[in-house]
């Protein structure tokens, strides 16, 4: 029986998505240029949204066909081999894409029947639907013990949001998001709650960012934004699973797809890199092809590896963290290898390895830095050495 970890499949599953994905290069100069035109791009149907929505199985209305069959490819493994694909084409426009992105795995993890209806049944309206993950502070980073945006009752005792996020990806262009906030002290008063971006108090705009432009980066202002219990994620749950236990599940599911995201980029780099250099061996010497081919190719099982561990439950997210640390620092080392060995005014000659450039260092700040991502790794390894002395 074909499984969706099986390597044949995840094969075509891989061609599959590399021909579908051609169209985001096609247009990742001009989203480059003015990301304000990638929604224009969407709704003229330039690029295939709906295939790589990552809706659930029973939403999606145009799943990738592999082997003639319709797949939603909704698992971590598959998405992982998607996703690259996605970014090997462009990262930026695949960021920029509608979907549920990350505020997707919240609802999965936390939202009872109506909300998933709500949310899920706009995301399958047909039309293309962006949607935010509101976490990232201006004051306080994404460091959600100092988090400083509040939902509280009002003067009417009515709840309401109010705070600001920074770096928030398709902010300015979503209808619906996830938005943390505090509601009471201490780790178990953190909050995820949905946010439709036509409520009063609300405004989104955009940030004028170096990297991963497609994505369009936003500062989220909430000013007393009504809140109904309704909106309220993980309000069926005990306080111990909602929101932080939540955000860390949904990190460690999503950091093997930013692993993959950067992987892509590298991948795409190197691609362009052996083909520019094929005339000039003095050069090509330079570029240490054969390491990097080699790297790819390590960096690709990690990340498949994470993908698998998040599939299968995984809590700690340590193979994730391992995952993005070597992808980020690949895409960084392959990307700038690329334009020294091509010497002065490369990122002049060869616009899109500059994008590139610009694109793998955005990864870095994605989903925790490398310091944080060793930080992780570091309490992998000493959590799994306490509990094999425990059970010696
Ligand atoms: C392309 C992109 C997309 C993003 N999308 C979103 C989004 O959709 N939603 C959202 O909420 N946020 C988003 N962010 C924000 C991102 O998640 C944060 O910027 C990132 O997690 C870093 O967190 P921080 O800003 O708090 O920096 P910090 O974690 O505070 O890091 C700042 C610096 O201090 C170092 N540092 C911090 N702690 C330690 C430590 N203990 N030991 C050693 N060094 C340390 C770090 O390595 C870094 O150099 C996005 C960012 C980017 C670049």
């Amino acid at each position: 029986m074909t499984t969706v970890q099986d390597p044949r499949h995840l094969a075509r599953l891989r061609g599959a998505a590399r021909e579908l994905a051609a169209p985001l290069r096609e247009v990742a100069p001009a989203v480059d240029r003015d990301p304000g035109v990638l929604p224009e791009l969407v709704r003229a149907g330039r690029l295939p949204w709906r295939e790589f929505s990552g809706l659930p199985a029973a939403y999606h209305g145009a799943p990738i066909r592999v082997g003639g069959r319709p797949t939603a490819a909704d698992s971590c493994a598959e998405q992982a081999v998607v996703w690259e694909e996605m970014a090997r084409a462009d990262a930026g426009v695949a960021l920029g894409l509608p979907g549920p992105a990350m505020s997707g795995f919240m609802v999965a993890e936390l939202a009872d029947a109506t909300q998933r209806e709500r949310y899920y049944g706009l995301l399958a309206s047909g039309r293309p639907v962006w949607t935010f993950f509101g976490m990232t502070e201006p004051e306080h980073g994404s460091d959600p013990a100092s988090m400083g945006t509040a939902l509280a009752p009002d003067a009417t005792g009515r709840l309401a949001l109010t705070g600001t996020k920074r770096f928030i990806g398709n902010g300015a262009r979503a209808e619906i998001g996830v938005v943390f906030a505090r509601r009471a002290p201490g780790p178990l008063g953190l909050t995820a709650v949905l946010v439709d971006a036509g409520r009063p108090g609300f405004t989104a705009c955009p940030l004028d960012t170096v990297g991963l432009r497609g994505l369009e980066l936003s500062e989220l202002r909430a000013v007393g934004v009504p809140v109904a219990d309704a909106d309220v994620l993980g309000r069926h749950l005990r306080a111990s699973r909602r929101g932080m236990w939540a955000a860390v599940r949904t990190f460690n599911r999503f950091r093997p797809l930013v692993a993959t995201l950067a992987l892509g980029v590298a991948q795409a780099a190197h691609e362009y890199a052996e083909q520019a250099l094929r005339p000039a061996p003095g050069s090509r010497r330079r570029y240490r092809a054969h390491e990097f081919a080699d790297r790819l190719v390590g960096v690709r099982a990690m990340v498949g590896a994470a993908a698998l561990a998040a599939d299968r439950g995984a809590v700690s997210g340590t193979a994730a963290s391992a995952a993005k640390l070597h992808a980020t620092r690949l895409a960084e080392e392959l990307t700038l290898g690329a334009v020294a060995a091509l010497g002065p005014g490369a990122r002049f000659d060869h616009p899109l390895l500059d994008k590139w450039v610009r694109d793998a260092r955005a990864f870095e700040f994605m989903e925790g830095t490398s310091n944080i991502q060793r930080l992780n790794l570091a309490q992998g390894y000493l959590q799994e050495r306490d509990r094999r002395a425990v059970a010696a």
